[in-house]
């Protein structure tokens, strides 16, 4: 079947009418599968004004309440787990296997806000003054608004929307003008979640379709308390300091340049796997994608050897074929960049239409040119190293601070690059790959990656906004530092 009749089949399983002026492509033959209604700058201003709206109820209902939402949603994402990550593969390009794994990545982090709707807390600090009680609390923040790359079509909206809804928060989605029509089916299927929830405020949960300008206006509405954008460090380049300058929060989660040491006591079978799986996966489209390895010299000439056989052997071809593992580039541009790093990338054929490459292996000596820079195509550099102290400084020489990961089975030596003087990234792995995360831990980097935390651990703490409250249950009005003020 063509992208273009298995989209219209997958659209009205998951309840969505294709039709508009923002046209979606499927990297698989490059041909048009949909389209979407472009949001409109007036449009947009609506929508915030209805999520301001409906912040002024939504912060009132019981966290616990609003954490039922979230389960229903979730409900919604299990039934529909097949059908929406085949769309995924339609409109991303990502394998199957790949597909079902982002669509159970927003089933689980559903499940995780769940039970964090009864576990928003806040702390008892000890008051200095006598007859006081210190005490912090979260309370909810306002509107959400979530812009996302194309390579995540809809993982990153279920990270940021399904920690929002529990902590009172709307959201306003502008999914990439890629990847519309991933982004209707998850707003058909959360509209379906708030029927049944019954009595969820309007505008709660709204989407906004387009490319960069639907983003900007997104930006600079003083509606949004909180913007959250991922995407490529030049988005958050721009992004960042415009949310900044009306007192906005920003949460940015931008490019990564991913580096695994492989030294001397590796496990070479498992770091092979881990390399593979890291440097090829998602055509080496994820923000986590292994780009630079760093291999000590006593071991780098068979791992090269091997890895580049391994490399010639996958299988690049249609996302939706059993036993492929590596699929299309997103477009044209993806190619061309590809091509301004590696010039020798040469197009595997796969029927009419749609951009594959082999993934490419490059030794080089210096980390000094492109390899710098995030190329958003599967090209591995690989780099050697002789001291264990030099490869920290290489993997943590660069603008980037996403994931970064160790084999080794050198206990001091595993145990020294999660340290403080170790990876200077917000992600260290020891043997196991760069990309990949579970939900349950906080997500993101440091450095021009932007510093943002989503998903697991405290990061919902992003999304609220932290009131602190002494209160004195006594007859006096003594004053903190024992100032003496009055008659
Ligand atoms: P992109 O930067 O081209 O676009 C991302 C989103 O930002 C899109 O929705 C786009 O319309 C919007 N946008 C672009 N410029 C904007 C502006 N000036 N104002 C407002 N919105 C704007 O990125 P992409 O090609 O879709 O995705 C790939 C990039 O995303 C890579 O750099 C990758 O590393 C990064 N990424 C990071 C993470 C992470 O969690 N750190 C996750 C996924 C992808």
């Amino acid at each position: 079947m063509s992208p273009a009749e298995e989209a219209r089949d997958l659209l009205s399983q998951l309840g969505v009418e294709s039709g508009g002026n923002l046209e979606s492509r499927s990297p698989i033959d490059g041909q048009v599968i949909g389209s979407v209604a472009e949001s409109t700058s007036t449009e947009v201003s609506k929508a915030c004004e209805r999520a301001q709206a409906a912040f002024l109820k939504w912060r009132n209902v019981p966290a616990p309440r609003r954490g039922e939402l979230v389960r229903l949603i979730g409900e919604e994402l299990r039934a529909a787990k097949e059908p929406l990550a085949r769309l995924v593969t339609l409109e991303a390009g990502k394998i199957v296997q790949e597909g079902l794994g982002e669509v159970q990545e927003m089933v689980d982090i559903c499940d995780y806000a769940v039970g964090l709707s009864r576990q928003l807390y806040g702390l008892s600090i000890a008051s200095e003054r006598p007859n006081h009680r210190m005490i912090e609390q979260w309370h909810p923040l306002g509107v959400v608004g979530v812009i996302t790359a194309f390579n995540f079509p809809v993982a990153v909206w279920a990270w940021n929307a399904a920690l929002a809804i529990v902590c009172g928060d709307p959201v306003i989605w502008k999914p990439s003008e890629k990847t519309p029509l991933t982004a209707a089916a998850v707003m058909a299927l959360a509209e379906r979640a708030l029927e049944k929830f019954g009595d969820a405020p309007d505008g709660l949960l709204q989407c906004v379709q387009g490319g960069r300008e639907v983003g900007e206006a997104l930006v600079d509405n003083h509606r949004i308390a909180l913007l959250s954008a991922t995407g490529s460090t030049a988005m958050g380049r721009a992004v960042g300091p415009r949310v900044a300058e009306r007192f906005g929060r920003s949460l940015l989660e931008l490019g990564g340049n991913n580096a695994m040491i492989v030294a001397p006591s590796a496990d070479l079978k498992l770091a092979e796997r881990a390399i593979l799986f890291s440097a090829a996966g998602t055509a080496g489209q994820r923000c986590t994608t292994l780009r630079r390895l760093i291999v000590h010299e006593s071991i780098a000439d068979g791992l090269v050897a091997r890895l580049r056989e391994l490399f010639a052997r996958v299988k690049v071809g249609d996302p939706r074929e059993k036993g492929t593992l590596v699929g299309p580039l997103i477009d044209e541009a993806a190619y061309e960049g590809m091509r301004r790093a590696f010039p020798e990338a040469e197009q595997v054929e796969v029927g009419e239409g749609g951009l594959y490459v082999r993934p490419a292996i490059v030794e080089i000596d210096r980390q000094q040119g492109m390899v710098r820079q995030e190329t958003f195509a599967p090209i591995l550099y690989v780099l050697r190293y002789r001291e264990f102290e030099e490869a920290i400084e290489l993997n943590n020489d660069v603008v980037q601070g996403l994931s970064s990961s160790i084999f080794t089975n050198d206990m001091k030596e595993a145990e020294r690059f999660v340290t403080a003087a170790g990876s200077d990234c917000g992600i260290a792995n020891v043997n196991i790959g760069t990309s990949g995360a579970e939900i349950g831990g906080a997500f993101g980097g440091e450095k021009e990656t932007g510093g943002g935390r989503e998903s697991g651990s405290d990061s919902w703490r992003a999304y609220m906004r932290r009131s602190t409250n002494t209160i004195n249950y006594g007859d006096d009005l003594p004053l903190a530092q024992g100032i003496e003020f009055g008659v």
